[in-house]
């Protein structure tokens, strides 16, 4: 496949990569993550906003590969706790805490709250290998639920209650949740525009120089 034809997603999660392949299946570019290469640099999520750690993510894989590289950030913000966790979410509980115990943490640290106010929030990074990047972001709003509910999907998926489906995140299908998740709005947005995309890339990367050829005549 030609180079400018190439997308590594900066993942080593294939749920994520089957993800992002089924929808951009009508495109001709070919799919690659992380787990295609070798162990290469990653990079330190210390950024404070979820964009500047998605490009952080697209933009060393993209200089380490030479090939443009796709990167997503997400997170929850939660209004009362002034966006707490945020760029945190996945260590809110120290660095073996589980899901379980961040979902605990989040709910002691609103104890007594009555403004529930929360947002799960996604930012896409696509990067080449000079630098220039493009961003797609989008954000799912709901409430902080008084305690737990539902075993489907991962993280705060069963303390965040979406309000126009009368539900947490994990009462949902897998289905359910990708028509509003902030993930899901953000790949169909990227999705949605992907030829423009592919258009950009093919103008950012270096042209291969020409190999001269001998002939023999
Ligand atoms: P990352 O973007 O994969 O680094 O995810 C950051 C953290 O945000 C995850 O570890 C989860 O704790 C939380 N998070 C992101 N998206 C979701 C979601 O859809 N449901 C529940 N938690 C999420």
């Amino acid at each position: 496949m030609h180079p400018h034809r190439t997308l590594v997603l900066a993942t080593r999660n294939p749920g994520k990569t089957a993800e992002i392949r089924a929808l951009l299946k009508d495109y001709p570019v070919d799919i690659k993550d992380l787990n295609t290469f070798g162990p290469i640099p990653e990079a330190v999520e210390d950024g404070t906003t979820f964009d500047e750690n998605a490009y952080k993510k697209a933009s060393l894989t993209a200089r380490v590969l030479g090939l443009p590289a796709l990167a997503d950030d997400s997170g929850l913000v939660v209004a009362a706790l002034g966006g707490a966790p945020g760029v945190h979410s996945a260590r809110y509980a120290g660095p073996d805490a589980t899901d379980a115990d961040r979902c605990a943490r989040l709910l002691e640290a609103m104890a007594g709250c009555t403004d529930r106010r929360a947002a799960f929030e996604c930012v896409i990074s696509i990067a080449v290998p000079t630098g220039p990047a493009l961003t797609y972001e989008a954000r799912c709003e709901g409430l902080i639920a008084e305690a737990p509910a539902g075993v489907n999907g991962f993280g705060y998926d069963p303390i965040f209650y979406y309000p126009p489906l009368g539900r947490t995140f994990a009462e949902l299908s897998p289905e359910e949740k990708n028509r509003v998740s902030h993930r899901g709005l953000a790949l169909r947005e990227l999705a949605g525009e992907f030829d423009k995309v592919l258009a950009w890339i093919r103008y950012q990367m270096p042209n291969p120089e020409p190999v001269a050829c001998l002939r023999e005549d």
